[in-house]
């Protein structure tokens, strides 16, 4: 996951400063350089670190620091602030045009997770109601096209081309009048990439750009390649104006530099970040949310947001009700894992929750998606009536369930021994709560 080292090289700041009553203006100082490093190291624009540093350290010294009986806490405090801002402040929107459709240009170097991200934004955009059209409009790269349909298809979205023998301003022009004509209230235009940033490709872009007016120019950079993605994204907006810029790959061990420099050093906000290959992977960037998340705070607002939009209330209700009363079943505990699997990798929801990060990494905690795996298979692997009736799980079954699970006796004993006190917990905790609600009283 992306931050990882700059988080915990940030956390060992705050925490020696944390153990101290009082701290100097040298302790302040000796911080800051060190929060200074970590940032160099998270291979940050080196101007952008020195603008950091030293306003930190200015409303560190100002803000009475030292003075303070919790210095930790207030250096955290305007860490915090001033990451938020660096990153643009607060969430900056997608434009949405008063004369519909709404028109998106996607651009972006090869590779950087273009036609990726345009699928993942029409299918944000559908699960807000709207009706996108995609354009088919990257004629060079073989295949470019052919995925895009795929994208489309798999999340019933239609996609507009002409095959790769027409212009790609021509297929722009018309993409944009079928959108007109068949009340598409978004258009996103997939646009060709190239290798490297070349004059041949920004004339082309430029001359989409006049023909089709977009409300939107997004820029697509890959966040592993660092500082090369800030230049690339420079260079973009010198020549085509950029409204906002998408960082991919947020997933991987990126060490974070190019989240935290592109805004200050190119003008252009953040506007979605991509943490995963899949097709729902695509979040709007919330500045605030990521300063807490690189802070090792987590992030529950984004994690509640994700549950909100996933998760079946209806059958969360019933599940609630079934822990209160002690009916839980393996059925309900498969059923459960289906829908936090849902919510994203285990791994990423971890670090939305605070110090779930920092826990991780001591690796006391190991939640992975290969052993949430074999957990299932050991589920499956029971009979309907095992399920329901989990007290019947004799000697005999369980090795009869680790064979058809591939898992051993010991895991099944583990998982049964597990879920047994989880039952008891849950009862443990109804009784508490003054006995079963809404249910069959089993007492
Ligand atoms: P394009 O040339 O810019 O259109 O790039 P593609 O959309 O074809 O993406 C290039 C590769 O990056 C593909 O293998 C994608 O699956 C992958 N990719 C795109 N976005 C992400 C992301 O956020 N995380 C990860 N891990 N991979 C991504």
């Amino acid at each position: 996951m992306a931050f990882e080292g700059l988080t915990s090289r940030l956390q060992n700041v705050f925490s020696k400063l944390r153990g101290k009553g009082k701290v100097s203006e040298e302790d302040v100082t000796e911080a800051m350089r060190e929060v200074r490093l970590a940032l160099l190291e998270a291979d940050v624009n080196f101007k952008v670190v020195k603008e950091f540093v030293a306003k930190v350290k200015e409303k560190a010294i100002g803000k009475d620091v030292m003075d303070s009986f919790t210095p930790g806490m207030v250096i955290i405090d305007i860490v915090n602030k001033e990451l938020t801002d660096l990153m643009g402040g607060s969430q900056s929107k997608l434009a949405k045009s008063s004369k519909p459709p709404t028109v998106i240009m996607m651009a972006g170097l090869q590779g950087a997770g273009k036609t990726t991200t345009t699928g993942k934004l029409a299918k944000l955009l559908q699960k807000q109601n709207s009706r996108p059209l995609l354009i088919a409009a990257d004629i060079y790269r073989p295949a470019a096209i052919k995925q895009l349909q795929v994208l489309g298809e798999q999340i019933n979205v239609p996609v507009f081309s002409l095959g790769d023998q027409t212009s790609p301003v021509e297929i722009a022009k018309q993409g944009l009048q079928h959108a007109k004509d068949n009340q598409h209230d978004y258009v996103i235009i997939d646009t060709a990439g190239r290798l490297h940033v070349d004059a041949e490709l920004m004339e082309e872009l430029k001359q989409i750009h006049s023909e089709t007016n977009p409300d939107e120019v997004l820029l697509v950079v890959d966040a592993m390649t660092g500082q090369d993605a800030v230049n690339v994204a420079e260079s973009f907006n010198q020549q085509l104006e950029l409204t906002g810029v998408v960082l991919t790959k947020l997933d991987g061990d990126t060490r974070g530099g190019a989240a935290l420099s592109v805004k200050a050093v190119t003008g252009c906000p953040i506007k979605f970040a991509a943490l995963g290959e899949k097709i729902d992977a695509l979040e709007p960037f919330h500045p605030e949310r990521m300063a807490s998340r690189i802070l090792g705070m987590g992030d529950m607002l984004s994690l509640i947001e994700k549950a909100q939009s996933n998760i079946d209330t209806e059958k969360a209700k019933e599940m609630e009700r079934k822990m209160r009363n002690a009916e839980f079943t393996f059925e309900d505990f498969l059923e459960q894992m289906d829908q936090v699997k849902k919510l994203g990798p285990i791994d990423q929801l971890m670090d939305m929750i605070p110090g779930m990060g920092k826990m991780k990494q001591t690796k006391d905690l190991k939640v992975d998606e290969k052993q949430m795996g074999r957990i299932e298979a050991i589920v499956h692997s029971m009979t309907t009536h095992e399920k329901q009736q989990p007290d019947i799980i004799n000697h005999n079954r369980r090795k009869r369930i680790a064979a058809g699970s591939g898992t051993s006796v010991a895991e099944v004993n583990r998982l049964i021994k597990q879920f047994d006190e989880m039952r008891r917990v849950m009862k443990q905790f109804s009784d508490m709560m003054g006995g079963p609600k809404g249910g069959k009283n089993k007492a």
